[in-house]
């Protein structure tokens, strides 16, 4: 039988002392947000309730699109997107090898079937290798900001367009990210998909997802398709789903999204920080920014060698270093009837040996980057 893993998780996280998670920080002070639930919980709008509303219109104006609809979960709002665009069994769907397992499981739940393509050193979708594996049965390309670093997006649309494909952006980690002309995680594809999973940048008190989108069309069909198709309480007018994003969360949204742009700056200080330090080891490889681009560090990564035992090393020393991901989607059971093999994916296969994650979040004190680095600088002294 599956366990429920998380609980043994949360408890060896709780004795780090630099800490990936840092939930407790973030909400030591939660009178304003209870402040609004018990609103909510007088006037009983637990479902698509007044603050759903609210919130998704200040959504839109941080991210800069025109329409966004709240839903259960990043995965929903993948799931849903292709959904909505008639993704269906005998599709297919290019997406990156590396990334989390649930654009993946968006892609495949649909019926179609997940095509997967190497990435390049910043860990995002190879656009080169997009048109090669174009078919009659391709429907549409999933891109990943990894850890908020928009994709190569004016080639990939520009494919998009000569194929007639849609392009649904995985953007769970590029909340107010945006490539160098200034254009927003979300306004690329016909959607973009938000995560507010407790551990994403925006972060509520449990699931959540938000759509953002500047097609009227696909905005209306989304809203309906969240919400059982219906238009009314009354009219019914396409079979959907019950996937809403709940009042109580997104009353804890609104309150954190003022908290976004200082959020984010403190991870984007943090990550140059630990960047000008950790340059000058030479068994370290850093992931290269494009100047331009606002990249939002929900994860700050680098390439090493010796990367377990620098894991190992790191949390023995009580830093909550953690590896994202040891191994790309192709090679996961999950993958096994999809007939991927090992070597396939060479830059994917290569990088997930060598990735490491430190935490980057906005509570880390400079002395306690200090601490990572020294630590770090300690460990290739003696194992360098
Ligand atoms: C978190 C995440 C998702 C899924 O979001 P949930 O809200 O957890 O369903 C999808 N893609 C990526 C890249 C993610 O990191």
């Amino acid at each position: 039988m599956t366990k429920n893993f998380l609980i043994k998780q949360y408890i060896s996280d709780k004795k780090m002392k630099i800490k990936h998670n840092y939930l407790s920080e973030q909400f030591s002070n939660t009178k304003k947000i209870f402040k609004l639930i018990n609103k909510t919980v007088k006037f009983n709008d637990f479902t698509l309730g007044k603050y759903v509303d609210v919130f998704e219109k200040e959504f839109c104006k941080y991210q800069k699109v025109k329409y966004a609809v709240g839903v259960g979960s990043g995965t929903d709002a993948i799931f849903l997107s292709l959904k909505a665009l008639g993704v269906q069994e005998g599709d297919e769907v290019i997406t990156p090898t590396y990334s989390f397992y649930a654009t993946a499981g968006a892609i495949a739940t649909t019926g179609a079937k997940p095509i997967f393509i190497d990435v390049k050193d910043d860990l995002n979708i190879n656009e080169n290798k997009i048109e090669e594996k174009i078919t009659k049965k391709t429907k549409a390309i999933v891109p990943v900001h990894w850890s908020g670093r928009i994709c190569n997006m004016k080639k990939i649309i520009s494919i998009a367009k000569k194929y007639k494909l849609h392009v649904v952006e995985d953007a769970c980690h590029a909340i107010l990210a945006h490539d160098d002309d200034k254009k927003y995680a979300g306004n690329f594809g016909i959607t973009g998909c938000f995560s507010m999973h407790p551990l994403k940048n925006l972060n509520i008190w449990g699931d959540g997802g938000i759509i953002a989108t500047n097609n009227k069309k696909i905005y209306e069909k989304l809203r309906l398709m969240r919400n059982h198709g219906l238009v009314d309480r009354d009219n019914c007018k396409l079979y959907g789903y019950n996937s809403r994003l709940d009042t109580i969360q997104a009353a804890v949204a609104l309150e954190m999204i003022k908290k976004i742009n200082s959020i984010t700056n403190a991870r984007i200080k943090n990550a140059n920080y630990l960047n000008k330090k950790l340059k000058l080891i030479k068994q370290i490889k850093l992931i290269k920014d494009q100047v331009n681009y606002k990249s939002v560090y929900h994860l700050y990564q680098f390439f090493c060698e010796k990367r377990n035992l620098l894991n190992k090393f790191l949390r023995k020393n009580k830093i909550d270093s953690k590896i994202h991901y040891p191994k790309p989607l192709h090679l996961h059971d999950a993958a096994k009837n999809l007939k991927y093999f090992k070597g396939q994916f060479k830059n994917a296969e290569k990088l997930s040996k060598k990735i490491i994650s430190i935490p980057v979040h906005e509570f880390i004190t400079k002395k306690q980057l200090n601490f990572i680095i020294n630590k770090i600088e300690e460990f290739y002294k003696y194992e360098g």
